[in-house]
């Protein structure tokens, strides 16, 4: 949900932002948006009263809201209290994580899957939490770029691990729709912490369970 004041967003809990379920009214910022994207239509040369297009604009900004949740609150709350102590130390892997995000140069969705791994040094967190420290940073503008480096300091920060390796693979649908229209070109990017960059097997054992493209 919008904060009533736009500007204040980064100061929501993620109680405050996650709050708001279909039925709720709109508060005043999803209301400005609204009026936005009717304004929008005007634009683009649509009539917005048509019946097809009436809610258009209510719905459009309260799709907008979930999809950029992510601005509010802080990656530890998003793992809170689900860190273990575990003297554990071979590669914790969660792979094909679902990845919905939007770039920020053209407002339009990029998707696909993440890879995040780490070695423990003595705190492993709960698995559930990686999926979603992914979530906590794709919905918001991003580019795919700062979006890995963004996982994989997040984990570097709440775990303190030995390394952590992030592979992302997206779609881009502002390369797929518009211009060039590459429509299977997948872009990747990685970010290695510690281990994964400082030591060759590590890597290559890490790139090998992601198995890139597979
Ligand atoms: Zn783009």
């Amino acid at each position: 949900m919008f904060p009533d004041d736009l500007g204040q967003r980064a100061s929501m809990t993620h109680e405050q932002s996650l709050g708001a379920e279909d039925g709720d009214a709109p508060n005043a910022g999803e209301r400005r948006y609204a009026a936005l994207v009717r304004e929008q239509l005007a634009l683009l040369g649509e009539d917005a009263d048509r019946e097809g297009l009436q809610r258009t604009p209510a719905r459009a900004a309260r799709a907008m809201s979930f999809l950029t949740r992510g601005y509010a609150g802080d990656v530890r709350d998003v793992v809170g209290d689900a860190i273990f102590r575990e003297d554990h130390h071979n590669m914790v892997m969660v792979r094909d994580i679902e990845l919905y995000s939007m770039c920020e140069h053209h407002m339009l969705p990029f998707f696909g899957k993440a890879h995040v791994a780490y070695i423990p040094d003595g705190r492993i967190v709960g698995l559930s939490k990686l999926p979603r420290i992914v979530d906590h940073f794709a919905r918001r503008l991003q580019v795919q770029e700062r979006l890995t480096d963004e996982v994989a300091d997040a984990v570097d920060e709440v775990l303190a691990p030995l390394g952590v390796g992030v592979v992302i693979e997206a779609f881009h649908l502002c390369m797929m729709m518009r211009g060039v229209e590459k429509q299977n070109s997948r872009t990747i990017t990685s970010a290695l912490r510690g281990v994964f960059r400082d030591d060759a097997r590590t890597r290559e054992e890490f790139l090998a369970l992601a198995r890139v493209g597979g």
